[in-house]
């Protein structure tokens, strides 16, 4: 069934025609190719790869950056195709962020020519997959310990150390890592097959079971000189490239917030209980719609302002701080309220909610967590850092 949108406020007038048509083709492709078949792929556990070459196709793979057969849209046209892709799922969405925000935006970024020609047109059609090798066992929201190491012998460098939580780690043919070497963090371009590179999959996620997650091991992984990022030094090059990627959630989310809402309102206006009366009568059924259509309207225009401020090179990491921790977790409790509405039937996989709730666990973890980001626009407003 095609999806008919959420917009209590009229926010599609402040859309141009170009990102509405961006929005709607998304749309389109999401209600026709991805709802079909993503309930299998969650149950089942797997990627739906032969969603790749279309979201190829449609530019969706570094939709927002420009060269190298980019689509070069804006940041609002790229957040719009994240809500679309999410409120489908939120491991197809996850695809999407790490492909074009950590792979091919540090390649674009920081990386030398022939980097960039050699990796970023196989990106963007789909043919070569990549994934993005920050978290390690022991340093999740803390980078900036890692302990894996890259040292310089003679014209190669050689890495030693594990990467964990990584998407698409083991259906990777490319991997963006990170490590630290006597000139401080600095980042390598790694290809599947490099001997001492090994991946194995995580096996056991009740979230994102329709994303591939992967630990990266290395030892004594030798490289040439021309796979280190020339450009990336210190840790504020992988950060920069996670801002990319929490813009994308930030839109994503409400995707998953509209598919949830839109399930719970269309499910209680039909049930009945008591007297035969739909459950869409009862006071405490409407207030949480209310609650939902409020903070979805707040989120989107959240999404909008900081899209807009991308586009015109103002927006700051602390601003997509605030984008991510709000809107991830409105998404979460939109979900377990329409969860709740749903009675008995929002437990099972014949609706969308509970494979959404249990994907924005992760979703309100990873790129920072909640935590993380409430200290980052903590430091932003008081000056005052209290990480440690
Ligand atoms: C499905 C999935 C996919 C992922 N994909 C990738 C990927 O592609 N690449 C990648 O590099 N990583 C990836 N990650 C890793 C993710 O970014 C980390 O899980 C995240 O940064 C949190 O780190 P952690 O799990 O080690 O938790 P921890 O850092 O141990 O945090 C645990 C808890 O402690 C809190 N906490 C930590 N420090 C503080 C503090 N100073 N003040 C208050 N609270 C604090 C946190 O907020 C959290 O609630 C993925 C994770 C998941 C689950």
């Amino acid at each position: 069934m095609a999806f008919r949108g959420v917009d209590y406020l009229c926010i599609d007038s402040l859309f141009s025609e170009q990102e509405l048509l961006v929005r709607n083709t998304a749309r389109k492709f999401v209600d026709e190719r991805v709802q079909p078949i993503i309930r299998q792929h969650f149950r089942d556990a797997t990627f739906p790869k032969e969603l790749i070459p279309e979201m190829a196709h449609l530019g969706f793979f570094g939709a927002n950056l420009e060269g190298y057969g980019c689509a070069g849209m804006s940041n609002v046209e790229y957040g719009l195709i994240m809500q679309e892709v999410e409120r489908g799922d939120s491991g197809l969405r996850s695809f999407v962020s790490v492909q074009g925000g950590l792979v091919m935006y540090p390649i674009l970024e920081y990386g030398s020519e022939e980097q960039k020609s050699k990796w970023l047109p196989k990106l963007q059609s789909g043919e070569a997959i990549g994934c993005f090798g920050l978290t390690e066992p022991g340093f999740g929201s803390n980078p900036a310990g890692m302990l894996t190491r890259a040292v310089q012998d003679g014209s190669h460098w050689v890495l030693n150390g594990e990467k964990t939580w990584i998407t698409n780690g083991s259906v990777a043919d490319v991997a963006v890592v990170w490590a630290r070497t006597p000139d401080g963090i600095r980042g390598f371009v790694i290809e599947k097959g490099t001997p001492g590179f090994n991946t194995s999959l995580i096996h056991g996620k009740w979230s994102m079971r329709a994303s591939v997650t992967s630990s990266l091991s290395f030892s004594d992984c030798r490289v040439p000189e021309s796979a280190m990022l020339p450009k990336a030094k210190g840790l504020k090059a992988p950060l920069s490239c996670l801002t990319q990627a929490r813009h994308g959630i930030g839109w994503g989310v409400i995707g998953a917030a509209m598919d949830c809402y839109e399930t719970a309102r269309s499910y209680v206006v039909l049930r009945k209980q008591f007297d035969d009366k739909p459950l869409a009568s009862h006071q405490m059924v409407q207030e949480k719609l209310a609650w939902m259509i409020t903070e979805i309207t707040k989120a989107q225009l959240l999404a909008l302002q900081c899209g807009r401020l991308k586009d015109q090179g103002k927006l700051e990491p602390a601003h997509i701080s605030m984008l991510k921790r709000n809107n991830a977790a409105m998404a979460l409790e939109c979900a377990r309220l329409s969860r709740d509405l749903l009675g008995g039937n929002g437990i099972t996989e014949e609706y969308p909610i509970m494979r959404h709730l249990m994907n924005l666990e992760t979703v309100k973890t990873y790129e920072g967590t909640d935590h993380i980001h409430a200290l980052v626009i903590g430091e932003r407003v008081t000056g005052v850092a209290a990480y440690k």
